[in-house]
């Protein structure tokens, strides 16, 4: 284990100097303090994600998903290693210039959909433009009719369905423009034809370039995926080839 790890150093050191990926850990551990002691809930994480890969992040519960997740989106710092993210090191940053860093670089899409509910689709999506200092309806707009919404735009999350809500946060989590989708199990409250829709999208956002970084129980939508980061007690296992993209229903 001590000896693959260090590989994994090593690999994701040697990555560094040949490109510059979007997301890389060095490293990276996080460690929770508990009642019967420390929880290491993410041991010594080492790997590379490049700008405009699909990856899916896989695991049991409790195999340290949401650590990583939080790591990535900004949300939490690491208790120890170097974790860069665009080119900034993220984890030597304050809570400040995480928030700032966060609004900047990363959209977010939750399996709880997480839309306020006495908003209209289209003031949701102007919401997370708010928290970037500017709001703009057309733009907003344009991101609904990205993804199929256009004539949703004025209904409240509880008059959409579950996909269409997922949709809504989609549109939201791209609105800024971010250079990372963090995708937290998108599927997982949907039904086969919305998981359906949404894996589309995804797919359409992939090949238009964009990163998505998907945690997801569900081997059909990580199938999706170029490659699979798969997690097993707080330690990370890279595969190394690139699976076969499936096509879901197609
Ligand atoms: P997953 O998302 O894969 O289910 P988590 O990242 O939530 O896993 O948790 C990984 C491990 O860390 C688990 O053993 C969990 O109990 C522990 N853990 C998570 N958050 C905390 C916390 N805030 N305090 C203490 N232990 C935690
Ligand atoms: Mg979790």
């Amino acid at each position: 284990m001590k000896m693959a790890s260090e590989a994994q150093r090593q690999h994701a050191e040697a990555m560094l100097e040949h490109e510059t990926p979007v997301i890389q850990l060095v490293g990276v551990s996080r460690e929770y303090a508990s009642k019967s002691g420390t929880v290491r809930a993410l041991a010594d994480a080492s790997f590379t994600i490049g700008s405009g890969e699909w990856v899916a992040i896989t695991g049991p519960s409790g195999s340290g998903k949401s650590t990583l997740v939080n790591l990535l989106g900004c949300l939490d710092t690491p208790t120890s290693g170097k974790l860069t993210i665009d080119g900034e090191e993220v984890h030597a940053m304050s809570s400040t210039e995480l928030d700032r860093f966060r609004a900047d670089k990363i959209g977010f899409v939750f399996q709880q959909f997480h839309l306020i509910p006495y908003l209209s689709a289209l003031e949701n999506v102007m919401l997370a433009q708010y928290f970037h200092s500017m709001t703009n309806a057309t733009d907003a707009r344009a991101a609904l009719d990205r993804v199929g919404l256009a004539d949703r735009a004025d209904h409240l999350p509880s008059e959409l369905s579950g996909g269409e809500q997922q949709r809504v946060c989609i549109a939201r989590a791209l609105i800024n423009d971010p250079p990372i989708l963090l995708a937290d199990e998108p599927t997982g409250n949907l039904d086969a034809a919305n998981q359906k829709i949404v894996a589309d999208i995804l797919r359409e956002l992939h090949a238009a370039g964009h990163t998505i970084v998907m945690v997801t129980h569900d081997p059909e939508m990580a199938a999706l995926a170029q490659r699979k980061i798969a997690l097993s007690h707080g330690k990370v296992f890279c595969h190394p080839v690139k699976t076969v993209v499936v096509n879901l229903g197609r």
